[in-house]
């Protein structure tokens, strides 16, 4: 057995995607010593197309506005457009990486591959080398890397990916291709495929609502920030009156109606799509019943020949290192405030939320609080006992009064305005 390195004081970070690296910056701001991991040959996460398992493909732009998007003291540039490309926001986070040097912090190419509790501190282990202990972990590994994927009856002859396999339209180019899923990816794929393909359809389980990026000439986060802050249950109505207003009755393009109210599931941003159904480049399919040689078989009974099955169906979140009795995949009941740990003081999980608007300021609220609690469990108990006992509640409500849709997809779904405004709160008595 090999000897344990003994890291004493020291903190372990996980990631060097968005979150690891704001937590990298605030660690160092705040004075937590930490050595940092990442499996990756270069910061930048999800964001870097060339990373071996990243879900991005060719045509990615943000679904948040640039101008909501960044981190709190490093704003996307202005001379990005509304809904930057991929390679935009790698090229910004290394900018954020650069500007605050933080590679240095991170060990690169270095996958931590198990960790356990040990007392009040952590066994990690890298493979390699001796396992470590650390005084505590911080994981930032994204929730992006696991292909969710259905399982569907029968046997399909044809080509079949997950969404996170697929890169560039020339995958699709002069294919029969069904897109299963109407998320964020499933859309763009469908859209993508609806230009090269020889047939696209897209096959989805229910209707839902189809979010413009622009309203009134503005991209929807910055329209719907603009006005005086209402509850959830007077905006909702107004915002499903609106959409009514830009998008007509969806009906008209073949898409069921949507089976739940605006934000009880993740929105959809994405109009391309409505505007690729309407000049009949691609068609809309229900739930798929089974796959029968070449043949899709829907629900609807109808059944139709494709040669290609693009599966947008998601991904597993969790901490893959951990043991599931600490943190079990898709499950944040853990974690107060998708963060902190309930019953190991030293284990702080962050990124570990879905929201309805830009994560890069979460992520930096998280890495904020996350830098200044670790800190006053470093220095100052009884700060720290108090900080745990006001942790150790139920979290206040971050849904706005939205009964989200109880599929796994929101299992760890924050409505963005109210989770700022509570960190925001908590960290200003930090600060003090
Ligand atoms: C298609 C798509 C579009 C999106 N669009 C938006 C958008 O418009 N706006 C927005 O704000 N968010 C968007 N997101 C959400 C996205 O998750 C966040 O923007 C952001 O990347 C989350 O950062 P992260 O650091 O938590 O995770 P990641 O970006 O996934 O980074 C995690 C890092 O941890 C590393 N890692 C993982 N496991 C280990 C390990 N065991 N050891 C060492 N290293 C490890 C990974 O290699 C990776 O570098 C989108 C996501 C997808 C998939």
């Amino acid at each position: 057995l090999s000897a344990v390195l003994d890291r004493g004081e020291r903190w372990c970070l996980v990631g060097a995607g968005p979150g690891g690296l704001c937590a990298a910056r605030w660690l160092r701001e705040i004075g937590v010593p930490f050595d940092g991991f990442e499996r990756q040959p270069d910061v930048g996460g999800i964001w870097d197309i060339d990373f071996p398992g990243s879900p991005m493909y060719e045509s990615c732009h943000f679904i948040s506005s640039r101008t909501l998007s960044g981190f709190r003291d490093h704003p996307m540039p202005a001379s990005y457009p509304d809904y930057p490309r991929h390679d935009l926001v790698l090229r910004y986070l290394r900018d954020y990486a650069d500007r605050f040097g933080l590679r240095e912090a991170f060990r690169f190419g270095t996958a931590v591959l198990s960790a356990r509790a040990e007392g009040d501190a952590w066994l990690v282990d890298t493979g390699g080398d001796s396992p470590r202990r650390y005084a505590g972990i911080v994981t930032a590994v994204g929730n992006e890397w696991r292909a969710s994927l259905p399982g569907l009856a029968g046997h399909f002859d044809g080509a079949t990916l997950h969404s996170s396999g697929y890169r560039s339209p020339e995958q699709l180019r002069g294919r029969r291709v069904l897109v299963v899923g109407a998320g964020n990816s499933g859309c763009d794929i469908a859209v993508d495929a609806a230009g090269v393909a020889a047939f696209a359809a897209i096959s989805m389980r229910r209707g839902y609502h189809f979010v413009p990026k622009h309203i009134l000439g503005r991209p929807a986060d910055v329209f719907a920030d603009s006005g005086p802050p209402l509850p959830g249950w007077l905006e909702r109505p107004i915002f499903e009156r609106l959409l009514r207003l830009l998008n007509g009755d969806l009906r008209r393009l073949g898409l069921p109606a949507p089976d739940h109210r605006i934000f009880e599931t993740h929105p959809i941003l994405n109009t391309a799509i409505l505007d690729r159904l309407a000049h009949g480049d691609l068609a809309v399919r229900p739930d798929i019943a089974r796959l029968d040689g070449p043949f899709v078989e829907f629900t609807d009974a109808a059944r139709e020949a494709y040669d290609t099955l693009v599966l947008a169906t998601g991904y597993t979140r969790g901490v893959p290192f951990l043991q599931p009795e600490v943190l079990a995949d898709d499950d944040v009941s853990r974690l107060a405030l998708n963060i902190f740990h309930r019953e190991h003081a030293g284990l702080v999980v962050l990124g570990h939320f879905t929201t309805d608007g830009g994560a890069f300021p979460i992520l930096d609220l998280q890495c904020e609080l996350a830098a200044r609690t670790i800190a006053a469990q470093r220095r100052d108990a009884r700060r720290a006992a108090s900080l745990r006992r006001a942790l150790a509640g139920p979290d206040p409500d971050f849904s706005r009064g939205v009964r989200f849709k109880p599929v796994r997809r929101m299992a760890n779904y924050v409505a963005s305005r109210p989770y700022k405004r509570h960190l925001s709160r908590v960290l200003r008595d930090l600060r003090q």
